[in-house]
């Protein structure tokens, strides 16, 4: 499944208790034992309809091992027992809380429930749900015991056959997991379809799917040479939209055979979208359901940027065929052992289709702005958490993409082949069962021969290691010398650390010559400090340091202004000069934070020559000019003073846009990038062309402005009239409502442009944007119950550092409130709301009372779930 997301300061405050709340049990990963039943097989009977869905389920049940207790199937208050049977009498069963509870005398037994639940009342969106007049299910993590009873757990293995039966006019369309065998015509106009699916899955992996949909279908002929019929579903008039997904299948298929040696395994492959989602996408075994956005695309509606993320979300979910369904995971703590892997495949796959360095600098963005900020803060939590009350607040960046960094360097330090010997053995070693992390390093080791001991405290150990830096040059004796130290601060339930394993990829360049004096290589730091020494160091040495980002730490290298402008220029691995580029910028937006004199000099003339060199691509120059997001520099502070922050932002930016303004301008100007043409060549034009246009509007807006208004009249593609849009938002000028009404007006009816409008105005840079977020919360257009729209206002609001500190408190309170409203209806994307919340503790003294306050209020609301419980009570703790 994959998702659309502070060194503690001494507090003065004493902490508030977190509130008590008996019902909510934490679970512990110390507790594991196997499952008491099995369940080889079930069959499930539908009778479909949006209001009333009959469930018939047949579980065929086998003790596991030797004792004496019960069955128990979890269920949940969503489901209406009608009757229970046991091998076809009536059973005598008991409830326990929302658990079925059987005794069993016997080895085996055939277990028959019926239940009624209510799709269309479903705001959950787990389980089985009515969606724009189809029905479609979520099980992941634990939506299956909302459709029928059963042992909810991923280590319960089961083949499924399932019958669906519905009326044909509404439901034309029936499918579920695996191939369908048999199909035909009921009474009453309803129809039926039997689909079998040959492989035993957990019960999360079960996906169905009826409604009104159309299909593009294609066919891919697997190394073997078998034919598989793949098709996406849609709403008819959305079957335009789907090409680039289709696309994306056909190159992630043919990848994870030449990378991995995967083959596909049956011979359909669905993929159905669906408008109200939690999540980006699910990987149900040959039926993956996804979020309409990360489906549907065209040049008029669609950005570069929503190109790439289907691409790779649609590989993410196809490769988690063999990483996560033909390979599944024991139980919840495991989440990293299908997710970390999976993102560490399609980002993978992302480098390779693309290009690679641009890929790395916006994954490694990613990771800064919502993984360091989690592992810093009060959420802090192992890649393999140790306990959870709801395991929905758990996929979060640390699993899934600090989890992905494990594994990239897992694959650092073997190197491709034997990276490659060891999966293979996964894959065949474990193939059709439920596996553990410590399993995935054990085959790692043993395919490649290699210890991998020492790294596996990567997935027990939280927080974000700082790695302090410092060479020594020794002119005389051409050598020099790199001292390195490693820290690790205290997380919640982690006081003390131990050293970790940090793979540095790192090189020499000369300060003159440009080029690397010493080569790169891997250094391994697994000691608290460490020195490491260069020989034939034949001039002054540039440190150039975790290299593409080899490690995920926070580098703190002694390097001066002009190394770091040298390095900016000359070094030879792309990230590192991306990063010697965003060092110089931090320090500069740091000064100015802190009220110090800042000397933007330096950054200038970084950028200009970023600018005019002949040798870079415009997509690595619109990243490079990019400055750090505001919350990321408040990352890098002490005490935060949003308001410091934001001015000293715009002061370098308008330096830069005054210094620079030609330069910008030509930039910006510059042409040859058609709106259908997707290379990374036309797709680094258009970034540039608008990051360009941000910082001249930094200088001189009115100009800007019009300048803006230009190149969204002119877009032939939805990337450059988006980010015309988004420099107008936070801009003072006629221009900015005539643009807003008419995209409004133009993309009225395609609701995922909508969510555009929404978003970019929560993004906007400007003192009144609380105002207009709660103006917009009243708008017609925007509907709590629709995850998309709620995460288009509240969550971007949430991640706009300057507007969501807003120093009168309005922000907070506009997104507590949001959190109490949404708890009621969808609780598990309430609960992702929170997490802007958890920085309180890093704030200057006025904004830090006003932060506790707003969560203590969420606190207090009645009746608040479990989800947003953990997330507040932690935040608080
Ligand atoms: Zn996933």
């Amino acid at each position: 499944m994959l998702d659309v997301r502070t060194t503690t300061l001494p507090d003065a405050q004493t902490a508030p208790e977190a509130p008590l709340s008996p019902t909510h049990v934490t679970i512990r990963r110390e507790d594991y034992r196997p499952p008491d039943w099995l369940v080889p097989e079930i069959q499930l009977d539908f009778q479909l309809d949006t209001d009333e869905t009959r469930v018939l389920a047949t579980l065929s049940v086998e003790r596991n091992g030797d004792h004496d207790r019960p069955l128990r199937l979890d269920g949940d208050d969503q489901l209406k027992l009608i009757a229970a049977k046991v091998d076809g009498g009536d059973a005598a069963y008991r409830m326990d809380g929302s658990q079925l509870v059987i005794d069993l005398s016997g080895e085996r037994a055939t277990i028959e429930t019926e239940v009624e639940i209510a799709p269309a009342a479903n705001t959950k969106l787990m389980g089985l749900y009515a969606s724009g007049g189809m029905l479609c299910t979520q099980c992941e993590a634990e939506g299956f015991r909302r459709i029928t009873f059963f042992p909810d757990r991923p280590d319960v293995l089961s083949k499924y056959r399932v019958r669906m039966e519905g009326d044909a006019q509404r439901f034309p369309v029936l499918l579920s997991n695996g191939n369908r065998v048999a199909h035909g015509n009921a009474t009453d106009g309803r129809h039926w379809a039997d689909w079998e699916d040959p492989y035993p899955k957990p019960c999360y992996l079960f996906a169905l799917v009826a409604g009104d949909l159309e299909a593009n279908r294609d066919s891919f002929i697997t190394m073997s040479g078998r034919k598989v019929d793949l098709a996406i579903w849609v709403r008819e008039a959305d079957l335009p939209k789907t090409q680039h997904a289709m696309n994306s299948l056909k190159l992630a298929m043919a990848w994870d055979e030449k990378v991995y040696g995967r083959e596909y395994d049956l011979d359909q492959f669905n993929i159905v979208a669906v408008s109200d989602f939690n999540m980006g996408a699910m990987e149900n075994k040959s039926l993956n359901i996804f979020n309409s956005a990360y489906v549907l695309a065209d040049q008029e509606t669609a950005t570069d940027a929503d190109f790439d993320n289907i691409a790779r979300v649609v590989a993410h979910e196809y490769f988690h065929n063999w990483s996560g369904d033909r390979v599944t995971c024991r139980d919840w703590f495991q989440l990293s052992l299908k997710e970390g892997f999976t993102v560490f495949r399609d980002q993978s796959f992302g480098a390779d289709i693309g290009s690679a360095a641009v890929k790395r600098i916006e994954d490694v963005r990613v990771l800064r702005a919502v993984q360091f900020p989690e592992d810093q803060g009060p959420l802090a939590h192992p890649v393999r958490p140790d306990s959870y009350i709801e395991i929905s607040n758990f996929y979060t960046a640390t699993v899934y993409n600090k989890g992905a960094e494990v594994i990239r360097m897992l694959h650092t330090v073997l190197g491709p082949d034997k990276f490659r010997a060891g999966t293979d053995l996964y894959f065949s070693r474990h193939d059709g069962e439920a596996a553990t992390c410590d399993d995935f390093v054990k085959a790692l080791e043993d395919g490649s021969g290699v210890d991998l001991t020492p790294f596996k405290i990567w997935y027990s150990q939280a927080g974000t290691p700082k790695v302090r830096a410092r060479l020594e040059h020794d002119a005389a004796a051409k050598t020099a010398t790199l001292h390195l130290e490693q820290h690790e601060d205290p997380t919640p339930g982690q006081a003390s650390k131990q050293p970790m394993p940090i793979p540095l990829k790192t090189a020499l360049i000369g300060n003159e010559s440009g080029h690397e004096i010493c080569p790169e290589q891997l250094i391994v730091l697994d000691k608290a400090r460490q020195s490491v020494a260069f020989q034939n160091v034949t001039e002054r040495p540039l440190l150039s340091i975790n290299r593409g980002f080899s490690a995920p730490v926070i580098i703190q290298a002694e390097r001066q202004p002009d190394e770091l402008e040298r390095l900016a220029q000359t070094d030879t691995d792309p990230f590192a000069r991306y990063e010697a580029m965003q060092d110089l910028m931090m320090r500069a937006l740091i000064a100015g934070a802190q009220g110090e004199s800042v000397d933007s000099d330096a950054v200038i003339r970084a950028i200009d020559a970023t600018l005019k060199s002949n040798s870079l691509d415009p997509a690595f120059k619109g990243e490079a000019i990019l400055l750090p997001s505001e919350s990321i520099i408040a990352d890098r502070m002490q005490i935060v003073d949003p308001g410091a922050i934001h001015r000293s932002r715009e002061a370098l930016r308008a330096a830069i846009g005054s210094a620079l303004g030609d330069a910008l301008l030509a930039a910006h100007r510059s042409d040859g990038a058609p709106g259908d043409d997707l290379s990374p060549h036309a797709k680094g034009t258009r970034r540039l062309r608008t990051v360009s246009l941000g910082l001249i509007a930094a200088s001189e807006e009115s100009k800007a402005a019009r300048l803006a208004k230009a190149q969204f009249d002119a877009a032939d593609n939805m990337t450059d009239r988006q980010g015309a849009l988004g420099v107008l938002v936070s801009l003072e000028a006629p221009e900015r409502k005539d643009a807003l009404d008419a995209f409004y007006e133009r993309f009225r009816d395609d609701p995922l442009v909508i969510d555009k409008w929404f978003a970019l105005q929560a993004a906007a840079q400007r003192a009144d944007t609380v105002d207009q977020v709660l103006k917009l919360a009243q708008h017609p257009d925007f509907v709590m119950t629709n995850p998309n729209r709620l995460r288009s206002l509240a969550g971007t609001f949430g991640a706009n550092h300057w507007a969501f500190h807003s120093a009168d408190g309005r922000g907070y309170a506009f997104l507590a409130e949001m959190i109490v409203v949404a708890d009621k209806l969808n609780p598990q994307i309430a609960a992702r709301l929170v997490p802007p919340f958890g920085r309180w503790r890093r704030l200057e003294p006025k904004r830090r009372d006003m932060m506790r306050q707003a969560l203590e209020r969420i606190a207090a609301s009645p009746g608040l779930s479990k989800d947003v419980y953990e997330q507040v009570s932690k935040s608080l703790a």
